[in-house]
């Protein structure tokens, strides 16, 4: 199999995590063993772990699905050193799942998406490459960069378009309420209520219906 063969794998995890309502990202992780000496593969590539994003889920600020796909490859090997692994994942991983992959020793990350606002293995920072750790390692960008970032883009826009068909029958309800309160109150709750639509939709026009 091929890094994209493996990526289409990640995006069905990443599709799985989406209808879960999670934000979706999927990763897998391969296991190639070679021969330290001659660099010969030992064996044929294997999955040996997969995961989609379970962040809402788990309740859990680690819960990104590279890490949790780290995770369980450590456990299927039994080892907490992953030097014969490659992670697939479909979005740019952040800090702290850039950082398991240094610590756990991987030899080769390929992602999807690059992440403007998150990245560490190219876009914001170069963590595989910084010399200073004790360990670097080879990035795979833009495996089916499109279809990684699409699967992204429509979650994000169903999101904004629920969150404002919930923010438009909130406000018909306080409008409903609004006819019994007092002007003072009023004015507070109107504030209040702008407030919180310019904060929770930067992205969206202004209410038109
Ligand atoms: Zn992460």
């Amino acid at each position: 199999m091929n890094d994209e063969e493996y990526m289409r794998m990640a995006l069905d995890e990443a599709q799985k995590a989406g209808a879960d309502g999670e934000v979706p990202i999927g990763a897998v992780v391969v296991y190639e063993p070679i021969d330290p000496g001659t660099r010969r593969p030992l064996a044929e590539p294997r999955v040996i772990a997969r995961a989609g994003n379970r962040r809402e889920r788990d309740r859990n600020p680690a819960g990104h699905a590279e890490f949790a796909a780290m995770s369980e490859a450590a456990h299927e090997l039994d080892a907490w050193r992953l030097e014969y692994c490659t992670v697939y994942v479909t979005l740019e991983p952040c800090i702290m799942c850039a950082g398991l992959m240094h610590q756990a020793r991987v030899r080769r990350c390929v992602y999807g998406a690059p992440d403007p606002k998150a990245g560490a293995l190219g876009t914001l920072y170069q963590i595989n490459a910084d010399e200073r750790l004790n360990h670097t390692f080879e990035v795979t960008p833009d495996v089916l960069r499109d279809e990684c970032a699409e699967l992204l883009r429509e979650f994000f826009s169903a999101r904004r378009k629920a969150r404002k068909r919930a923010s438009t029958t909130a406000q018909l309800e306080q409008e409903r309420a609004e006819t019994t309160t007092p002007p003072e109150a009023e004015d507070r709750e109107a504030f209040m209520g702008s407030a919180a639509s310019t904060s929770a939709l930067p992205a969206e026009p202004s209410e038109t219906s």
